[in-house]
């Protein structure tokens, strides 16, 4: 495995974006509430081609250089491919799709991570390219990307024999890992193998529910399932204990509620704390810097892949 240092949260050592807008510069279209903040548009807006990820018609290439950059790399590397768009936009012509699995195929001294909020297009296109290139994929690591219950059931199922990982980035409600009476996360021979989590960053980002969080890890832990949580986002919870220990207390005061559903309130004064907490309404505070604990702990559990 690669010796490369990670930042904390970090699950990758190096993200390679090979696929390009003739001319330069990235593009994507927005299609689900986990992309109005989209962070590669961002990216893409102050320091590439400028185009915003609406739907403009842009053709795409492979871009030589960066896969040449990935060849000559001698340390055994995990490659974040593509992350500042999605691979299986519908500009994304087949052609160039299967070019860059024949890569991956054929430079198997790394693993490449992949992820998708298209479920139907990778339904589409994915089995026929790994029947193909069969037994030449095993370090090509594809995943799915959902923000809400709603994504996740219509998703998962369409994807769940094909996908080695699902993140749920940015969390935007909580995710029950079932579906259709049959748990994702437990069913023998066809389960999701890994999870990760995250919040969302950046300006007007949504806050995320540590209980969100917890019900996750813990059908993780139920299932042993390697359970990753790469960092709050923008909003920072209370830790728990200091939510039990300072019931009744004034150390929330200024501070916001976010309810089980999402929704976000503003401190209605100390008087109401109790009841607000009673109700699984929890502190939260938006703050700088990244927070990578949940509860107190780091979890960055990542499958063996030797
Ligand atoms: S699919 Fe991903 S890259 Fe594309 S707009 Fe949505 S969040 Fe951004």
């Amino acid at each position: 495995m690669s010796q490369v240092k990670r930042k904390p949260g970090q699950y990758w050592d190096k993200s390679a974006n090979p696929i390009i807008v003739k001319g330069g510069g990235y593009h994507c279209t927005n299609i689900s509430p986990g992309c109005i903040h989209c962070w590669a548009e961002t990216t893409n807006l102050r320091f590439h081609n400028r185009i915003p990820y609406d739907g403009t018609r842009v053709e795409f290439e492979l871009d030589q250089a960066i896969l040449d950059k990935v060849i000559r790399r001698k340390t055994r590397t995990i490659y974040f491919m593509c992350d500042l768009m999605d691979y299986l936009h519908g500009r994304v012509p087949d052609a160039l799709i299967w070019d860059l699995f024949k890569f991956m195929a054929e430079n198997p001294q790394h693993i490449y991570l992949i992820l998708t909020k298209r479920a139907d297009r990778f339904c589409n296109l994915i089995p026929t390219i790994r029947s193909k290139l069969v037994n030449r994929l095993f370090h090509v690591k594809l995943g799915l990307t959902v923000c809400n219950q709603v994504e996740a059931n219509e998703k998962i199922p369409m994807v769940l024999p094909f996908i080695d990982w699902l993140s749920l980035e940015p969390m935007l409600g909580a995710i029950d890992l079932e579906g259709g009476g049959r748990c994702w996360l437990s069913d023998a021979g066809l389960r999701i193998p890994w999870i990760v989590i995250g919040g969302e960053t950046g300006p007007g980002a949504r806050p995320m529910h540590p209980e969100w969080v917890r019900s996750v890890r813990d059908q993780c832990l139920d299932a042993g399932v390697p359970f990753f949580f790469k960092n709050c986002g923008a909003w920072k919870p209370i830790l728990l204990g200091e939510v039990s220990e300072n019931r009744g207390l004034d150390i929330f005061k200024g501070l916001h509620f976010i309810s089980p559903d999402g929704t976000l309130k503003k401190d209605p004064g100390p008087d109401k704390h109790d009841e607000l907490l009673k109700r699984n309404c929890w502190p939260i505070q938006r703050r700088r810097g990244k927070d990578y604990y949940l509860d107190g702990r780091i979890y960055n559990e990542v499958p063996t892949w030797n």
